[in-house]
C-alpha cells in the first residue's frame, strides 16, 4: 500500500479540511496554519487542553463551503519553516500523548481513513507528485484529484511523445515546467469559484456533478477536457474555458520546450 500523506518531500491535510474555505489560497492556509500551530503550542498537552484551544480556533476560522465536510482545527504546521503541515495532535507531533480525539473526528478514524487516491494511484505516479509539486498546497491539491493528475500526465505524455518517468523530473527546467502545468490548480483569479473543479455544494451540501457544459458556450469538447473540468473551467465557475484552454496549451508547449532541451548533465564527459 503507497503511502501519500507524509512523504519525504510532500505531506497533505485534504482530508483534515484544509481546503475547505472560500479562500483557499496559499497565503490564507499559510496565516490559518500559523494561527493554528501557534495557539496549540501554548497550551498544555492533554486533550481538554487541545479540545478548548480547538474550539476556540474553530471560531476565528472562515466558513466552510461544505459544511458536511469537517475542517479540524488541528491541522497545523510540523516543523519550525512550515514546509511540512499535519496533525498537530498525533503521537508524533505532541511527543507522546494521542490527542487526536480532540479533533474534528475520533482516533479510531483519523489512524484508519485513507482517501481514495491510495488505493488509484501508483507508487510511480505519487512520485511524480511529490516530485513536481514540491510544496504541500498545490500536493494536497494535486494527489487528491486523480483524474486531474493522470491527464496532465497523459497530456505530456501525448505532447512529448513518451510517457513521464520519475527520472525525467531530475531535471530541473522539466521539473519547473511540469510544476508550472499541475499549478493551474491553485492559481485560479482570487474570487473564482471553480477551485474545485466547479464543485460547488448543492441544495443537500453534496457537490454538484462536475461536467463542462459545452453546449452553453456553443463549441465542442476541449482536448483538455479532463484538465479543465479539474482546475474550474466550467461556465458555472465564472472562469474563462477559452482563456484557460490556451493556458493549458502554452505550459504543456514548454513541458516540451524543456524535455526536448539537451541536458547538460549528459554533455558531462568523465
Ligand atoms: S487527503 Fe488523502 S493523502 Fe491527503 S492527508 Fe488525507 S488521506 Fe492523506
Ligand atoms: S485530529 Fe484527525 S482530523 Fe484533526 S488534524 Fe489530526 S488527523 Fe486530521
Amino acid at each position: 500500500m503507497i503511502r501519500l500523506c507524509q512523504r519525504a518531500q510532500a505531506s497533505c491535510g485534504a482530508c483534515c479540511g484544509l481546503y475547505n474555505a472560500d479562500d483557499h489560497s496559499r497565503g490564507a492556509l499559510t496565516d490559518e496554519l500559523w494561527r493554528r500551530t501557534r495557539a496549540l503550542a501554548r497550551v498544555e498537552k492533554t486533550e481538554p487542553a487541545f479540545r478548548a484551544c480547538g474550539a476556540r480556533l474553530a471560531e476565528g476560522s472562515a466558513e466552510a463551503v461544505f459544511p458536511s465536510v469537517r475542517v479540524c482545527p488541528l491541522l497545523g504546521f510540523l516543523d519550525a519553516a512550515g514546509t511540512r503541515i499535519g496533525c498537530l495532535a498525533h503521537p508524533l507531533a505532541t511527543g507522546g500523548a494521542d490527542l487526536r480525539a480532540a479533533g474534528a473526528y475520533d482516533v479510531v478514524t483519523c489512524e484508519a481513513f485513507l482517501c481514495p487516491s491510495h488505493a488509484w494511484l501508483s507508487e510511480e505516479e505519487a512520485q511524480l507528485a511529490e516530485a513536481a509539486c514540491e510544496d504541500w498546497h498545490l500536493y494536497g491539491l494535486v494527489v487528491t484529484d486523480v483524474d486531474f493528475l493522470r491527464a496532465v500526465l497523459g497530456a505530456v505524455a501525448a505532447t512529448v511523445g513518451q510517457r513521464v518517468e520519475r527520472r525525467h523530473l531530475d531535471r530541473p527546467p522539466f521539473r519547473k515546467a511540469l510544476r508550472a502545468l499541475l499549478a493551474m490548480k491553485e492559481e485560479l483569479e482570487p474570487g473564482s469559484v471553480g477551485l474545485f473543479g466547479a464543485f460547488r455544494p448543492g441544495r443537500d451540501g453534496e457537490p454538484v456533478p462536475r461536467r463542462i457544459d459545452y453546449e452553453t458556450l456553443e463549441r465542442g469538447a476541449s482536448a483538455y477536457d479532463q484538465i479543465l473540468l479539474s482546475i474550474g473551467a466550467d461556465p458555472r465557475s465564472g472562469n474563462d474555458l477559452d482563456l484557460l484552454e490556451d493556458e493549458i496549451r502554452r505550459r504543456l508547449d514548454a513541458c516540451a520546450a524543456a524535455f526536448a532541451a539537451p541536458d547538460p548533465a549528459a554533455r558531462r564527459g568523465p
